[in-house]
């Protein structure tokens, strides 16, 4: 049987809870919460798992994102996996090879990758009481019970609308597509953007280019990424006692969640030191006060997504790079053209420009109960209830959907709780002999509005900046409360938030 094949063998008429089968998963995406949601799945018994996957390799924004600099800004002692904790990390703060290394191994070795059906894009998600079709891109059709959206958040690269962007005579890209054919030395490089990418590109690329020109829409806040290198010796200590490693998770754990996370809920403490360590770090850095009075931002430190980057000041103030901060008025053959009438001359145009933050499991097409569409009811900002499921989908779970605890935390640990979540939904309808199970629509009204009033309080309002996590109605598309509180409700499913259909 291919993974493509209904189960022929099994009673297709009766739901998987009632007929004494595995539910049949679909899961979408093989980054890391699809490779979490696999290996969580299997272990807790559910083995009829097969992962779409719209690439050919495992690691979803690990793979897609191959640009000079890249690396996490989260420690890699707590970003891994809690069931796969490596005590061989070269770094605290891993770079992206090695990242998209330990993505694979983990894959291979808790036998992920032989679920997985490469080069597959779903293309469309169709309810049919109980169970859902699965269409991909070859037009091959398929049924499930649940499926699971691993697709993750910013997978869409957001290109700006600047006029003339089309008629750029040298080479332009975007940061989340490498071409690594372009050699970069002696080059003129201009780059549109001044987020988390673009300051890894620029500290990375600066001292081997000509002229390094960075095109800044608003200034940035930025702490020192306080980098290491970990020696043989004690990562031979940690693999030969485990629960070190476990003890760091959980510090890391616990450091950024009472520090950065209390901060950006409205922990006037933390948000005051944050602020003084970015501060701090520009003062250090640069030492030019007219290049520092611009790179100083107007707004509140942790109301944009924090960037952690001990490189970018340096490379700002090296003698090849050039900060524009008028705006740009449009894109010529040649280059840049900003406001003052400049234009900036380049060889390469670098678009580390972000990604689209609606798009979760969009594009593809998900059609619900009496036929609602996802996009058509997510209207440009996605909503869920507790960021897993949505009224109206039954059988429909996401990992990383909208309103999750992101920012700087570890993904992976909350796709790991996410995926907890999930499978307590799948024992209950295993136990009562449910056919489908859906968040009520009063429950997701409810949850959605404490939310709204929640945010209010939060940096991202009022830190009195214009930011990704915002969505088109003025609300940011974010979890306003602890995040610990966030993993615990992940741990005790409130049952009567559900329509639990026989
Ligand atoms: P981003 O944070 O959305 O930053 C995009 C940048 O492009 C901003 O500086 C933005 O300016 C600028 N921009 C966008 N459109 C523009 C236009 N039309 N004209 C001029 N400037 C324009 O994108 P990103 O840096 O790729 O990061 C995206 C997310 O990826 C981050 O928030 C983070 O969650 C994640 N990330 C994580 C790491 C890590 O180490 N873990 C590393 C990289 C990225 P404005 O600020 O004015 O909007």
């Amino acid at each position: 049987m291919t993974a493509h094949d209904a189960p022929a063998d099994q009673d297709q008429s009766q739901p998987w809870s009632r007929a004494g089968r595995q539910p049949r998963i679909a899961i979408i995406g093989a980054g890391m919460s699809g490779i979490a949601a696999v290996v969580k799945l299997q272990h807790a018994g559910y083995t009829d798992l097969t992962v779409y996957e719209k690439a050919d390799k495992v690691g979803g924004t690990w793979r897609e994102n191959t640009y000079p600099g890249l690396s996490c800004d989260v420690p890699s002692r707590w970003y891994s996996f809690s069931f796969a904790l490596k005590p061989d990390w070269s770094h605290r703060f891993s770079y992206g090879a090695d990242i998209q290394a330990y993505l694979e191994k983990v894959a291979a070795d808790f036998g992920v990758t032989q679920k997985v059906t490469f080069n597959t894009a779903v293309t469309e998600l169709r309810y049919e009481s109980p169970r859902w079709r699965l269409t991909t891109a070859t037009g091959e059709q398929a049924i499930y019970d649940v499926v699971i959206a691993a697709t993750g958040i910013l997978h869409q690269p957001l290109y700006p609308k600047i006029a003339g962007l089309d008629t750029f005579a040298g080479t332009a890209f975007h940061s989340a597509r490498w071409d690594h054919s372009v050699d970069l030395r002696g080059k003129r490089v201009g780059i549109i953007g001044t987020g988390s990418t673009a300051c890894q590109i620029v500290g990375a690329i600066t001292p081997q280019v000509a002229e390094m020109h960075v095109f800044q829409r608003t200034p940035h806040w930025l702490s020192p990424l306080p980098q290491i290198a970990y020696s043989a010796r004690w990562n031979r200590f940690l693999a030969r006692f485990p629960f070190m490693q476990r003890l760091i998770y959980n510090y890391y754990c616990q450091l950024m969640v009472r520090t950065f996370s209390a901060a950006t809920i409205g922990n006037k403490l933390m948000q005051r030191w944050m602020s003084q360590i970015c501060q701090k770090h520009l003062a250090d850095q640069v030492p030019d006060p007219d290049l520092r009075a611009r790179l100083t931002p107007d707004y509140q430190a942790t109301c944009k997504r924090m960037i952690f980057c001990s490189d970018y000041y340096p490379a700002i103030s090296s003698p090849n790079a050039h900060l524009i901060t008028e705006g740009i008025t449009g894109i010529e053959p040649d280059g840049v053209r900003t406001e003052d009438g400049t234009l900036h001359t380049l060889d390469v145009l670098l678009l580390a420009t972000g990604f689209d933050p609606t798009a979760f499991i969009l594009p593809t097409r998900v059609t619900g109960e009496n036929g609602i569409d996802l996009e058509k009811v997510w209207d440009g900002a996605p909503r869920a209830h507790r960021a897993v499921a949505m009224p109206g989908f039954p059988n429909f779970w996401m990992l990383e959907g909208p309103t999750g605890p992101v920012g700087n935390l570890s993904l992976i640990a909350i796709s790991e709780h996410q995926v907890d979540y999930i499978i307590s939904m799948l024992d209950r309808m295993k136990a009562d002999g449910l056919a489908a199970i859906a968040p009520t629509q009063a429950a997701y009204d409810n949850y959605n509005a404490a939310m709204r009033d929640a945010i209010k309080s939060t940096t991202w309002v009022t830190g009195g900046c214009k930011s990704w996590y915002i969505d088109k109605t003025g609300v940011p598309n974010l979890y306003p409360w602890f995040p610990l509180r966030y993993l615990k409700e992940m741990h005790n499913p409130v049952y009567s938030e559900y329509r639990l259909m026989q």
